[in-house]
């Protein structure tokens, strides 16, 4: 019984979001399962590669990191360009990071023509179980899903340390990403 080849489609998924919010980490994680301690520089390339099982189809994702350059307005707009989908990532202990998520979504719709789908990424949920002042200080989840909603963005939280909800992010963007070709 002869079967032709699957087709296979390619999306290019761009990850955005403040310096040290995790970017490196997410990636580090979702291709290789790992997580280091301490990623001061970037891993120094531009772009992993993840195949993944979307709806019963082979998708590759091509997932772009900043890199960075995230202070570098024009060339963190050139990301955007030509992207299927956007990881915008914050760390849930860092306010900052949620507060600039807007300015953000503002260089996304800058940059593409079309209304790409972004997934709002809370990262570093593993801290907000630690019995410290950080609970505190962590950005509440209702607060992510608020902000996401207003931009018609999904949402989850990750941890990139312990590995939760990486996959599950990615999937669920690659599959709003073959949703709206
Ligand atoms: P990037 O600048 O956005 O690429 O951020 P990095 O991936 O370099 O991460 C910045 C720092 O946060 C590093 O010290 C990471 O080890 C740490 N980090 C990243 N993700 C997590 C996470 O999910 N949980 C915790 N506890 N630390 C994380």
């Amino acid at each position: 019984n002869f079967k032709y080849p699957q087709s296979e489609k390619t999306f290019k998924i761009v990850l955005a979001g403040d310096a040290a919010v995790g970017k490196s980490s997410f990636l580090l994680r979702l291709c290789k399962n790992e997580f280091r301690g301490n990623t001061s520089a970037t891993l120094g390339v531009d772009f992993q590669m993840k195949t993944l099982i979307v709806d019963g189809e082979r998708t590759v994702l091509q997932l772009w990191d900043t890199a960075g350059q995230e202070r570098f307005r024009s060339i963190a707009k050139s990301y955007f360009r030509r992207a299927d989908g956007v990881l915008l990532l914050y760390d849930i202990t860092c306010e900052k990071s949620f507060l600039n998520v807007r300015e953000w979504v503002d260089m996304i719709e800058d940059s593409t023509n079309e209304n790409i789908p972004i997934m709002l990424v809370g990262n570093k949920a593993d801290l907000r179980n630690k019995a410290s002042q950080e609970i505190q200080k962590s950005v509440p989840t209702s607060y992510g899903e608020k902000l996401a909603m207003t931009y018609n963005a999904l949402f989850c939280e990750t941890s990139a340390k312990d590995g939760s909800n990486i996959i599950e992010a990615v999937l669920h963007l690659a599959r709003e990403v073959r949703k709206r070709l």
